[in-house]
């Protein structure tokens, strides 16, 4: 089902990202949280696509495999650098013979190994140059796009990003999906500047639950998002329960603060755990 269709339809929406597991090993933990979150009746779930190519034949198999084996409502992400048109489409091709309508469409990070960089924008430099041809080549697809509320670590300034959102929006894009953010004034901003670039998608906000606060600060340095101090002060030197249950009364008061003020939507990176997202959705009675 389309997610376009869904926002339109409904006045809140849930969702759930994961990502494909490298080792054979760790996919049953995948198994495992997708069974759980199921029962919270998401209105999509989500799967990465690893840009430096380690996981991408792995993304294209989760998506139909979550579709036919959970029947649940899938969107594939997909990225476009080092990609070439051809490649692209026939994953596209894949996914409409699959069945799968919903795509989020990312230019993807820069890998650091890359030795020519002008051959990896060969065909795509940014992200809107592959939501135009999504758009070209099958019009039917429901397309979401990466929004950055503290601006994206690559561009000067937050303006200057919101202008390359703009492009996103202008090629086709139905949806916008946030990175993560900690202090929901980034995000009230976020959505101020929006309305002043006429940019009226919705919105839907990106939340991770912390359960471990060293992986967070190591990711979030990578992404750009601020991790408020007290927090990082509050989880020094606890144990890993005592980090899961204050990552969890965090994200629970960020949710309710959200819903509070009409958010469009939760999508919650559950980095394929269960535990965490759960006890926020328990908190704000949302089964
Ligand atoms: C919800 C979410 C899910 C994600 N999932 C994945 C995933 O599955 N796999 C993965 O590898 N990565 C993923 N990412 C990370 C993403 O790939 C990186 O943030 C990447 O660095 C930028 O991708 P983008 O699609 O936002 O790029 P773009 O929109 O192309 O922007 C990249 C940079 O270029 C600038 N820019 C854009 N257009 C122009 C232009 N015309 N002229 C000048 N500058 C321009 C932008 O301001 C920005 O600084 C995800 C991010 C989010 C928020």
């Amino acid at each position: 089902m389309k997610i376009s269709d869904i926002l339109s339809r409904k006045e809140r929406v849930l969702s759930f990202e994961f990502f494909p597991p490298k080792k054979v090993e760790n996919e049953h933990i995948l198994f495992e949280s997708i069974e759980r979150l199921k029962r919270w009746n998401p209105d999509f779930v989500s799967v990465t696509y690893g840009a430096g190519g380690s996981t991408r034949d792995k993304t294209l198999d989760w998506t139909k495999k979550i579709k036919d084996d959970y029947l649940l409502n899938v969107m594939m992400h997909l990225t476009c650098i080092a990609s070439t048109r051809e490649g692209v489409i026939n994953i596209l091709k894949e996914l409409k013979k699959s069945g799968i309508d919903n795509i989020f469409a990312l230019r993807g990070d820069i890998p650091e190994e890359l030795d020519n960089i002008e051959e990896a924008f060969k065909d795509f430099r940014y992200a809107s140059d592959l939501v135009r041809l999504i758009r070209e080549v099958d019009d039917s697809f429901s397309i979401g796009v990466a929004g950055y509320p503290e601006g994206h670590i690559e561009c000067p300034n937050i303006g200057e990003d919101i202008e390359n959102l703009k492009k996103k929006v202008d090629q086709g894009a139905d949806f916008i999906i946030t990175q993560l953010f900690f202090d929901n004034r980034y995000f009230y901003d976020y959505l101020d500047m929006l309305e002043k670039y006429c940019i009226t998608l919705p919105v839907i906000a990106g939340i991770m639950p912390i359960i471990n606060i060293k992986q967070v600060i190591k990711f979030t340095d990578m992404c750009g998002a601020t991790v408020p101090e007290y927090l990082k002060n509050k989880m020094m030197d606890r144990s890993p329960e005592e980090m899961l249950n204050i990552g969890v009364d965090f994200a629970t008061k960020q949710c309710r603060d959200l819903l509070e003020n009409n958010v469009k939507g939760l999508h919650f990176y559950t980095l394929n755990r269960s535990r965490a997202t759960i006890n926020v959705l328990k908190n704000l009675n949302l089964d």
